[in-house]
């Protein structure tokens, strides 16, 4: 009777693990194509920062939207970067 108890609850015990092993899997798969959605195609425009200044993304791989501020162009990731960076410029532009 005892044993039988016990491999119910170890049926049990797997079946919660492995449950949440395909939730895990499919956020990741949901999150690569928000970040494929959010990005797209990148603009192939010379800019003065190799990267985003909001968000840290390589502005080589992720261009998608750029300002000008004080004769330079600077490149971002997509348009809330650049939203973002036109509300405090002084704070993100590249000091010389
Ligand atoms: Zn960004």
């Amino acid at each position: 009777m005892m044993k039988s108890i016990y491999l119910i609850a170890g049926i049990l015990a797997i079946t919660v693990i492995s449950c949440k092993k395909e939730n895990i899997e499919v956020k990741k798969v949901d999150h690569s194509k928000m970040m494929n959605a959010a990005h797209g195609e990148k603009l192939n425009v010379k800019v003065v920062n190799a990267e985003d200044p909001i968000c840290g993304m390589k502005t080589a791989e992720y261009l998608k939207d750029t300002a000008n501020y004080k004769g330079k162009t600077y490149g971002f990731c997509n348009s809330m970067c650049k939203d973002e960076f036109k509300k405090d410029p002084e704070k993100y532009a590249i000091k010389e």
